[in-house]
């Protein structure tokens, strides 16, 4: 369904600036911007995608992932057809890289579908979520008037007025940071590092419950140098910021091999020993899986697979030492 755009200017006779996201597209008209989804229509900007979604399904939380919030619980999850980055090894590249078919659901409808199923809420994910602005900023408050939780599994990759706007209507946040160097960031996701940065800041400084995922790809962002970067930055923010280190596997334009469990492990250990909380993805280690009290050692998280069980917590408090942890239930 057609709608016009949120965050764009004119810049000439013939030409719109689109403001969403750091790519900053300029438009002739007809002209289609990166994310695949806007385009300049007689002077005005449109997106094609307002609703249209690819797909719905209920997922645990621990699948987007989300460790820290609401764990145990699941949540219907939704996305567009579309991104603003173009990663070589995107392992949702049929939806996030070309045109699939879709089903339009009106703000109204996804409410309903939100509590089914034991579904806390939507997470808006699969894709990138920031180009589905205009629908999520007008179903999000629905969603809230509900009863029901807003998640979003995005890139970050946002300029800082939209970002400022949409946190308003979110309740938690999983962060692709997917490396440090910025010409990691220029070949390989077809974007900039520092307005991912940028956007973390914002949303660790916000009242959104933060979570971030890392994934190493062998010989692009898996050295020693980077994984002690991004864990510094993340540190520097805070400490309790889960981070979860998932493990690549050849995908779309990248054909190399897949991460092995020795990175997963040296990469675990650099972080531990500047994070509380390290959790590993996509690899079959029993290491990184449970969440442990950060203050006192007391596992308060047991997880195998998707199957979680809460073995010490007291509401958000460790049933040991009574020290907040969080984790928000
Ligand atoms: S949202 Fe799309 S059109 Fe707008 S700047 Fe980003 S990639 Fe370009
Ligand atoms: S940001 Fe995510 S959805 Fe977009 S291309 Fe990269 S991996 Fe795929």
């Amino acid at each position: 369904m057609l709608k016009e755009a949120a965050f764009y200017q004119s810049i000439s006779d013939d030409k719109l600036l689109c403001q969403l996201c750091p790519a900053e597209c300029k438009l002739a008209e007809g002209q289609v911007g990166i994310c695949g989804c806007r385009f300049n229509r007689q002077g005005k900007l449109y997106t094609d995608n307002y609703g249209e979604a690819v797909t719905l399904a209920i997922d645990p939380i621990e699948k987007k992932p989300l460790y820290h919030f609401h764990p145990t619980t699941n949540i219907l999850s939704t996305g567009a057809n579309g991104c603003n980055l173009g990663c070589l090894h995107c392992q949702n590249w049929t939806i996030s890289q070309s045109k699939t078919h879709t089903t339009y659901i009106e703000p109204a409808a996804l409410v309903e579908a939100a509590g089914k199923h034991g579904s806390i809420g939507v997470a808006f994910t699969y894709t990138e979520p920031i180009i589905w602005y205009e629908y999520i900023m007008d179903t999000a408050p629905l969603l809230h008037e509900a009863g029901y939780k807003v998640v979003l599994v995005t890139n970050g990759y946002i300029n800082a007025e939209p970002l400022s706007h949409l946190l308003e209507h979110i309740d938690a946040a999983n962060i692709d940071l997917k490396g440090m160097r910025p010409e990691f960031y220029k070949k390989v996701c077809k974007g900039k590092l520092e307005p991912v940065l940028e956007t973390i800041r914002t949303v660790a400084a916000s009242h959104v419950h933060l979570e971030l995922t890392n994934l190493l790809i062998p010989g692009k962002n898996d050295s020693d140098e980077d994984i002690t970067r991004l864990v510094e930055f993340v540190a520097s923010i805070s400490d309790r910021i889960p981070l979860h280190l998932s493990a690549y596997h050849p995908q779309y334009k990248l054909n190399i091999e897949a991460t092995p469990a020795d990175t997963m492990l040296r990469a675990f250990s650099i972080a531990q020993s500047k994070l509380k909380h390290v959790f590993l993805g996509n690899v079959a280690l029993t290491d990184g899986s449970d969440t442990a009290c950060a203050s006192c050692g007391h596992k308060l998280i047991r997880r195998s697979g998707y199957r979680t069980e809460i073995v010490g917590l007291d509401g958000s408090k460790c049933s040991e030492c009574g020290a907040e942890t969080g984790i928000v239930r």
